[in-house]
């Protein structure tokens, strides 16, 4: 009997030591190094998580969800955390401009950086259909609108240097990245056709008592818009002459819906809805998100279906029946 189990302890060991020494070897797969990828706003994190779904990748979003990025900082840590990604993504815009001031102290042979702006036609700010507008609202001739990624053919552009960043820096994820890539454009066009078949079914004025940062979206597709502020305003009181403004146009309309933005008080949208009993639905600009929106995983692509069932609505002209 002690032989017996001193043979299955001598057996058991030798099973043990095989599967240390030899199994792991036998097994082994290249290691995938990690891309780390650092991105400022909101579209720019959820543009590169969905092209490197399924591959190993880490994305660190810098301006928090709840936060206003026209207002952001960065901290000591975030300017080392840009440093020692492999992949830098910015939008580019005037409320980014923080980031020149750094640009030449990242090794631009540890960190590719990819500036949204960089990858679409850009046009300039514009204050028509805009109520509140102040004189300072565009600084300076060339500024260019920097709300790129309100239109979804841009998102493609953007998207493919993204993809393209990645690709170069774990050529071993190629085709997970195209695959992806392929997908996420296929989702963009459907709801491309979606806007434009809206677009070209409706012409009702689209009524914002709030921000306007959608001259892209709204340039692509041909709808007509009436706004308090321009895109990055930091007003937040309209004037009594824009709050009548708003409130006769809501008059006017056919099916009484007004828009604000996300995260946004809502405060002139509630004002104008309290004397025209309008509705207020939510546009969102996809500037940032809430932290709530955030933890449930909401996508851009999420978010632009939200506007365009509400959008929909707005359109709708009840008068038509
Ligand atoms: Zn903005």
């Amino acid at each position: 009997m002690r032989t017996i189990l001193k043979i299955i302890f001598f057996l058991a060991l030798i099973a043990t030591f095989s599967t240390l020494f030899f199994l792991p070897i036998s097994n082994q797969t290249p290691e995938v190094e990690q891309t780390k990828i650092v991105t400022t706003i909101f579209p720019a994190y959820d543009f590169a998580r969905t092209i490197s779904k399924d591959t190993n990748t880490e994305i660190k979003m810098l301006i928090k969800p709840g936060a206003d990025l026209h207002s952001y900082e960065p901290t000591p840590q975030d300017i080392i955390a840009i440093k020692e990604s492999n992949i830098f993504i910015y939008n580019g815009g005037e409320s980014e401009s923080w980031i020149n001031s750094i640009l030449n102290e990242i090794d631009k042979d540890n960190t590719v950086i990819v500036r949204m702006m960089d990858s679409v036609e850009l046009k300039e700010e514009s204050l028509d259909n805009i109520l509140n507008a102040k004189s300072n609202d565009i600084k300076t001739e060339t500024d260019y609108d920097e709300h790129v990624w309100t239109n979804p053919n841009n998102v493609i552009k953007i998207s493919e240097a993204i993809a393209q960043a990645i690709k170069n820096h774990a050529p071993d994820n190629t085709s997970t990245i195209q695959r992806n890539l392929d997908q996420f454009k296929t989702d963009l066009e459907k709801l491309d056709e979606s806007f434009r078949s809206l677009a070209s079914q409706k012409t009702g004025t689209i009524i914002i008592a709030d921000r306007f940062p959608f001259l892209y979206f709204t340039n692509e597709y041909g709808f007509n818009y009436l706004a308090a502020f321009p895109g990055c305003s930091e007003q937040t009181e309209a004037s009594a002459k824009t709050v009548a403004e708003l409130i006769k146009a809501t008059k006017d309309s056919s099916n009484k819906i007004i828009f604000k933005l996300e995260l946004s008080n809502g405060k002139i949208a509630q004002t104008v809805s309290k004397s025209t009993k309008a509705t207020v639905l939510t546009w969102h600009s996809v500037h940032n998100l809430s932290q709530a929106d955030f933890d449930a995983g909401k996508t851009y692509l999420d978010f632009m279906q939200e506007n365009l069932k509400n959008l929909g609505e707005a359109l709708h002209d009840r008068t038509a029946g």
